[in-house]
């Protein structure tokens, strides 16, 4: 079973929360119109880290982790 981070386009308030705070996992499309989710699988303990920490700052509701 794998784990990953992703981003709901229809919640996301595109206010940059998860760009700023976690830039090495979220970063914006080319127009700043999407947030895209770089470093999505959740392997290593700083992935957890930085997944658990970003879903509750995101003011949309946006970020949760999904099991495949
Ligand atoms: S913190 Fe949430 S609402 Fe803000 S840009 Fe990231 S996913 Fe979108």
């Amino acid at each position: 079973m794998s784990r990953r981070i992703v981003v709901d386009d229809d919640l996301c308030l595109l206010a940059g929360e998860c760009v700023y705070n976690h830039p090495e996992y979220f970063a914006w499309n080319d127009d700043e119109s999407a947030v895209l989710v770089v470093k999505p699988d959740i392997v290593t303990e700083a992935d957890e880290t930085h997944a658990s920490q970003a879903i509750p700052i995101c003011p949309g509701g946006a970020i949760s982790i999904v099991e495949d």
